[in-house]
């Protein structure tokens, strides 16, 4: 059984994919909010929401916390198992619980003590996240301004960044750790001079190197082969094995 978010992070193989999938996307939306004394708040949302529609609903409403996460496309279960985020923070700073279910059904509730949130993980692997509670603050009113501005700033420097027009599932590869920090896949890509490589309708992003854009009649063989590629040019240039950041579905366990 495998879960689907929104699909943002996602490569399903040219052949399909065998046993169940399930969406959580039209779950009756769990939705709580509970104010604290010291001005923060604790929001519970379904795990089938749009974060998009989260971030732009909790800065209008003047709660702080999730403003980084602008332009990041997933559901808020996907943006937690994946602990989505970048140079503007990542969801789990803001994740108060997670509640989910096992794969026998028995439901489970897991403080943020309990979650072992990491670089582009969560270690909730095995578990579907059903819902979510977020820790916000409440900006007061003369406030409110400078976090929309937040979030324009973030949304801006992802459009200069990244190639948000086309078709991609956002990084492919993890940053890796060298010599004890995390450098920028796509720096190494670019450097080892990956940058416009096409393998039929896939090509590495002139835009940002760590996307690989998709073109008409791409297949998922076509990205597959171009990352073996890269991870091939990036070995030979910096000595550096690069790890998928993009959850790669195939057939077989
Ligand atoms: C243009 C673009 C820009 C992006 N920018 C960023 C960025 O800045 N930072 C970043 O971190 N990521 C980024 N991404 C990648 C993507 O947005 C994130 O990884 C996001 O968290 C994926 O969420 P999703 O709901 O689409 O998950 P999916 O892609 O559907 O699934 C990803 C994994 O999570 C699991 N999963 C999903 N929902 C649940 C659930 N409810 N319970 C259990 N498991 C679940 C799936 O089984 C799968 O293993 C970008 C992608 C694109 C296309």
């Amino acid at each position: 059984m495998r879960v689907l978010g929104d699909g943002a992070n996602l490569l399903v193989a040219d052949e399909g994919i065998d046993g169940l999938v399930v969406s959580l996307e039209r779950l009756e939306p769990e939705s709580a909010e509970v104010e604290h004394g010291d001005g923060s708040v604790t929001l519970v949302r379904g795990a089938g929401l749009s974060l998009p529609r989260l971030v732009t609903d909790t800065v209008r409403e003047g709660l702080a916390g999730l403003e980084g996460l602008a332009g990041v496309p997933a559901s808020l279960g996907g943006a937690v198992m994946m602990n989505a985020g970048g140079a503007f923070g990542q969801i789990g700073d803001a994740v108060a619980f997670v509640r989910a279910l096992r794969a026998t059904g028995e439901p489970v509730s897991l403080a943020r003590g309990e979650i072992e949130f990491g670089y582009r993980r969560s270690g909730l692997a095995g578990l579907i996240v059903t819902s979510v509670g977020l820790r916000l603050r409440r900006v007061a009113e003369g406030e409110r301004a400078a976090l929309r501005e937040r979030l324009k700033e973030v949304m801006a420097s992802k459009k200069a960044s990244q190639p948000m027009g086309a078709d991609s599932a956002g990084c492919f590869f993890k940053n890796p750790t060298i010599d004890g920090s995390r450098v920028s896949a796509g720096m190494l890509i670019d450097r080892a001079g990956c940058k416009g490589m096409r393998v039929g309708g896939a090509e590495v992003s002139a835009v940002h190197a760590n996307f690989i854009v998709t073109h008409a009649d791409c297949t998922a063989t076509d990205i597959l082969m171009l990352a073996e590629r890269v991870r091939e040019r990036v070995r030979t240039a910096h000595g550096v094995s690069l790890e998928n950041e993009v959850v790669v579905w195939r057939r077989g366990p």
